[in-house]
């Protein structure tokens, strides 16, 4: 168990608040399944949280002022760097046989009937370790690996739709089999997920991407139709059929890409799952019978930066998944690379270079087994290799401003700034050493001297 837990156990011992503390969640439940733990606690108390939340910032065991919710009596501490979740188990009942709702028994299952799942509503006395399972079932459907809701499923979805995704989510991180009915009743009620922010649905799909299976979570949103709803654009990509290269669709190809690239880089990820999101609307046959998807890089990156920004992912992740969309073709159709393409590349991509190569090797390794696809670890090394000799910091012109007009005796103007590009073109290109002034001055003269520089 991790420094923060401790620092809440021996911070709290010998106080009021000794026995009375409850993790819940993620924490008993990674445990359990002898996983890592989460970095984040979950703590229920029958007393009031927002009380609790006071007392640990007055006895300095919290690093922040609390975040309070007194409408839902919660709140948020900071422990050891760790957040720390603080929630008041409901001491009403709504249970007409329950004479004293204050019991700890009822009030821990009134709180874990508001919970999302089963596996997710066991409970772990702080103190003494007692294990709660208020339902009755958690800890079975642990061990079965069973997803169930606390109450019938349609009822859990309906108070808090979120639920749904959480769901999608959990089958495939922890490894969970839906209980009968389950999906059904997701596909039930799918419309309600229009209730839910984009911002917390972006926020489950950035973790689904985070998982190895993220293929597989995003194909149970499409299968449950919740996908659609939010992201129309990705859902149309089914059924799209494509040409010699490819022996999936359009959907099923990303996927597989998706899969490939696994996970780690948020930016990667939704390259991959965007980078042929402008297939179905530029879908076309020609006269031979053969499908074409003309300009899809461009059409896919404009429809995957205003997804994006409608999702509400920050406008650099937006721009950066539509650089890597409008890019990820650029080495595929040529045969060999000159160095001078790759330096071009390095110019244009920078930072964000190992991300595109990240997406089309991805790309390629969901192509037709048997295909002649792209060698990206051979490109990778031939990059590294024009790096060391010329940093990507290195790629521009050799000479500045002042010193293209010291030479020409221009004064300032357009005129400048093309001579600073054609410089630029000529590093890249290789005729011109990178940094090396002299040659850049030899370079620029002749070429206004032959005229090749108007
Ligand atoms: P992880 O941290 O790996 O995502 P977790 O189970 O800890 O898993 P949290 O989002 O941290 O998930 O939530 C902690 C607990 O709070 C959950 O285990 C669940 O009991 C409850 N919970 C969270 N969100 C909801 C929700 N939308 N509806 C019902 N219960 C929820
Ligand atoms: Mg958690």
């Amino acid at each position: 168990m991790g420094r923060p837990l401790e620092r809440l156990r021996e911070g709290t011992r010998g106080t009021e608040w000794e026995g009375r503390l409850w993790l819940v969640g993620g924490a008993v439940r990674d445990r359990l399944l002898g996983r890592p733990a989460p970095s984040d606690l979950d703590l229920v108390m029958e007393r009031s949280a927002l009380e609790f939340a006071d007392w640990c910032w007055r006895h300095r065991l919290s690093e922040i002022r609390p975040v309070t919710y007194p409408r839902f009596g919660t709140a948020m501490v900071m422990v050891d760097g760790a957040t720390v979740e603080l929630v008041t188990a409901r001491s009403e009942s709504y249970r007409a046989d329950s004479r004293k709702p204050e019991v700890r028994p009822a009030t821990l299952l009134e709180d874990a009937r508001r919970r999302d799942f089963t596996v997710n509503a066991l409970y772990e006395n702080l103190h003494d370790g007692t294990l709660a399972d208020p339902l009755g079932v958690g800890l079975q459907d642990l061990r079965r690996r069973v997803l169930r809701t606390p109450i019938p499923a349609e009822d859990t979805f309906e108070e808090d739709p979120l639920r749904m995704l959480r769901a999608v989510r959990f089958r495939w991180q922890i490894g969970l089999e839906p209980a009968e009915g389950l999906w059904d009743a997701i596909r039930a009620k799918r419309a309600r997920l229009a209730i839910v922010s984009r911002e917390r649905i972006r926020d489950e799909l950035t973790k689904m991407l985070g998982l190895a299976d993220a293929d597989r979570c995003l194909n149970d949103l499409l299968e449950t139709g919740l996908l659609e709803l939010f992201a129309p654009e990705l859902a149309a990509m089914r059924g799209v059929a494509q040409g010699d290269y490819h022996h999936l669709d359009v959907w099923d190809h990303t996927l597989l890409a998706l899969r490939n690239l696994g996970p780690g880089d948020l930016v990667a990820s939704l390259g991959v799952l965007l980078h042929d999101v402008g297939k179905p609307p530029t879908r076309s046959v020609d006269a031979e019978g053969r499908v074409r998807f003309l300009g899809h890089e461009a059409v896919g990156a404009e429809v995957a930066e205003r997804w994006l920004r409608e999702m509400r992912y920050p406008a650099s992740v937006a721009s950066q998944v539509a650089k890597l969309v409008k890019g990820h073709m650029r080495l595929m159709s040529a045969e060999e690379f000159t160095d001078s393409a790759l330096r071009r590349l390095v110019r244009d991509f920078g930072p964000l270079l190992p991300q595109l190569l990240g997406v089309v090797e991805a790309d390629a390794s969901a192509l037709r087994p048997g295909v002649r696809r792209i060698d990206v670890p051979a490109l990778r090394e031939r990059i590294r290799r024009l790096s060391e000799q010329a940093p990507p910091a290195a790629l521009e012109s050799p000479l500045s401003g002042s010193e293209i007009m010291e030479l020409t005796g221009w004064t300032e103007g357009p005129r400048v700034g093309k001579a600073k590009a054609w410089l630029l073109e000529r590093v890249l290109d290789g005729t011109i050493p990178p940094q090396d002034a002299e040659a850049a001055r030899a370079a620029l003269m002749e070429a206004l001297r032959s005229g090749d520089l108007p």
